[in-house]
């Protein structure tokens, strides 16, 4: 794929140079770097805040960064771009039209995300957005002081709306666009990634700092802002006397003394008489980053909130148990009592006794070090997270701009069309793509005649609205579709409500229909998996057991190829781009399908009903 990544404020250079990066910089240059390792062209573009900075600057094979030309070439506040977007937008467009349309935009950030939608309507290439932090969690918790424009909350919602794929980094992050009324159909989540190769538990520590004696080092990583609450761990640090405190961000170390957030953190340490046992090394290279997370007992991570928050993962990968607080992302990057502990935000006792019982429990500490690191191999590595952002990506690229859709979007307010005349022009193309596998849909009623009639039978899988497609499936089997004949076997194991709590319970989420396809599925049987996104994990587990168990392995979802496709033997794919029209079209797939199974029955003069039909009739 082409894909053009949005980010107008957070340019990947300053990651991969020494400049002062926050999460974003760090995501994008990261994530572009996956994505091209994968084999894909990624361009990233972002507002050029430097006039001695060329056009294109080539970073690694694959990846390029564009500096487009809006607004004054220095650096300006973030919240003071809006009124360059619309030109971004325009110049990005421009570009486009010289270089080659990309097959997808993804945007980081809500203002890129506004620049991706006029550019991507404006030329008919589909956008992915990303927002890293929802401007309704910073209102709420930074109240007037939140310097966002004003029209930020309304712009956000409308993008999310708009938007082909939104990305959400965590699962408070889906929650919070469902209360803004967001319909979340199209919402995937992806978390935030970690280098686990460069962020590793081998390696030496650093050694600058406060004199070591016996104290226990906590170490704090982030941008000097109040929100990220070092002040909390300040605040602790007089129950803890064995413990010393280090903060590593904000401004370069000899601008530190300007800095109002660290002059406020000093002289809070003065005031609790723990000045001796605070440092405040100011920003640190990235590079140096690893060696720094390795020289910590605990990493402290204690936000107020938290939209994702790459510390914590960071410091998971280089072995280090965390305190966090119950927060966005921390929820999900952390897993309390195992890979580190959770304590409600803006809580210094609950901090402290947390801490305690980690330099308390040396050996517990360091195991929940070692789960910690696994945890982050196994689902924060890049590589995975490049990987499952590649799959969202396909899928989005994947849907065709409708028509009607096209042309410049503003977000200010301009009527579109119905969300029923779009609905029709998905629906109709996701039938079109039907009709161009007809052969399968043929050939799999043929197998299912020779199968079900021979004993074997058909499981069927799927979570919500697949869900109930899956029930529709079995349904027609086990009773009738069309006309009258012998009931066949088949079972949707998603109906299976005590099976599901017992399984969910005991052997958690992935094998809900794993351990259902290894109970009843016998070889030959046939397995059908229906699935818009084709990414679901508990889907993907069924797959992978159900082929082990030498069942044939059919697959219903959406735009492919996707994980899913990748896994099963056969796929029938719906090519349309939201969640209802491909469930809509599936619903036809399923009566083909039935109705290919009772011709070739009947073909095999096998359409004469059961015995329980005949008494009933
Ligand atoms: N970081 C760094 N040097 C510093 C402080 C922070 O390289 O002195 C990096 C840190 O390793 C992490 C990122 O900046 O990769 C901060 O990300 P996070 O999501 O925690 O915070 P954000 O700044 O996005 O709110």
């Amino acid at each position: 794929m082409r894909i053009a990544m949005v980010s107008e404020h957070a340019s990947p250079l300053a990651a991969l140079g020494e400049a002062d990066a926050g999460g974003q910089n760090v995501h994008v240059a990261e994530l572009a770097l996956g994505l091209a390792r994968l084999g894909h062209e990624v361009q990233v573009y972002t507002r050029r805040d430097d006039a001695a900075l060329p056009e294109r600057v080539a970073v690694a094979p694959g990846v390029c960064v564009v500096h487009v030309p809006v607004g004054p070439p220095r650096t300006v506040p973030k919240d003071d771009l809006l009124p360059h977007m619309d030109a971004f937008a325009d110049w990005m467009a421009e570009d486009w039209q010289r270089t080659g349309d990309p097959d997808v935009v993804h945007a980081h950030f809500w203002m890129s995300g506004l620049a991706a939608l006029r550019a991507g309507r404006a030329r008919g290439v589909p956008v992915a957005q990303t927002f890293h932090a929802l401007g309704s969690v910073k209102r709420r918790h930074q109240g007037q002081s939140d310097t966002s424009p004003p029209e930020r909350l309304e712009l956000e919602r409308w993008i999310a709306r708009e938007a082909d794929a939104v990305i959400a980094t965590c699962r408070d992050e889906v929650e919070e666009l469902a209360d803004m009324g967001v319909r979340t159909a199209h919402v995937h989540v992806v978390p935030c990634g970690v280098d686990t190769a460069h962020f590793s538990p081998s390696g030496p520590a650093w050694d600058h700092g406060l004199p070591r004696g016996r104290r226990a080092r906590l170490l704090a990583v982030g941008r000097l802002v109040e929100r990220k609450g070092f002040d909390l761990a300040v605040r602790a640090l007089p129950d803890l006397p064995d413990a010393e405190l280090v903060v590593v961000g904000g401004p370069p170390v000899e601008r530190l003394d300007a800095d109002p957030e660290a002059r406020r953190l000093r002289a809070l340490a003065e005031e609790l008489g723990v000045g001796d046992r605070l440092l405040l090394t100011g920003q640190r290279p990235h590079e140096a980053m690893p060696a720094i997370y390795r020289s910590a007992a605990v990493v402290l991570a204690v936000p107020w909130y938290e939209p994702f928050g790459i510390t914590p993962l960071e410091a998971a990968a280089c072995g280090r148990p965390l305190v966090g607080s119950a927060v966005g992302g921390l929820l999900d990057s952390v897993e309390d009592g195992v890979s580190g502990r959770l304590v409600p935000p803006r809580d210094v006792e609950a901090l402290a006794s947390a801490v305690r019982g980690l330099l308390a429990d040396p050996d517990g500490a360091a195991r929940m070090g070692r789960r910690a690191r696994a945890r982050a191999v196994e689902l924060f590595d890049w590589s995975v997270v490049a990987a499952r952002t590649e799959g969202v990506l396909e899928m989005t690229a994947a849907r065709r701009v409708p028509d009607q859709r096209r042309g410049a979007a503003t977000g200010r307010g301009e009527p579109g069309p119905s969300w029923l005349h779009v609905h029709a022009a998905e629906v109709d193309g996701g039938m079109r793509s039907l009709l161009g596998q007809s052969d399968r849909i043929r050939s799999w009623g043929e197998q299912l005649a020779t199968t079900l009639v021979d004993g074997g039978r058909l499981l069927a899988v799927g979570n919500g609205g697949s869900a109930a497609e899956a029930q529709h499936l079995t349904a027609e089997l086990v009773g009738r579709c069309f006309t009258d004949r012998r009931p066949l076997s088949a079972i949707a194991l998603c109906a299976e409500t005590s099976s599901l709590t017992a399984i969910l319970n005991d052997y958690g989420p992935d094998e809900v229909f794993a351990r259902q396809v290894e109970a009843h599925g016998r070889p030959g049987d046939v397995l059908v998996l229906l699935s818009t996104s084709g990414t679901s994990s508990n889907v993907l587990h069924a797959a992978k057991r159900g082929s082990e168990r030498g069942l044939r392995v059919w697959a219903l979802t959406g735009p492919g190829p996707n994980p899913l496709t990748g896994l099963a033997d056969e796929s029938l794919v719906v090519e349309a781009p939201s969640t209802a029209a491909v469930q809509e079209v599936q619903l036809v797939a399923i009566h083909a399908l039935c109705a290919a199974l009772d011709d070739a029955l009947t073909a095999r003069g096998l359409m004469e009903a059961g015995p329980v039909c005949r008494q009933v009739s």
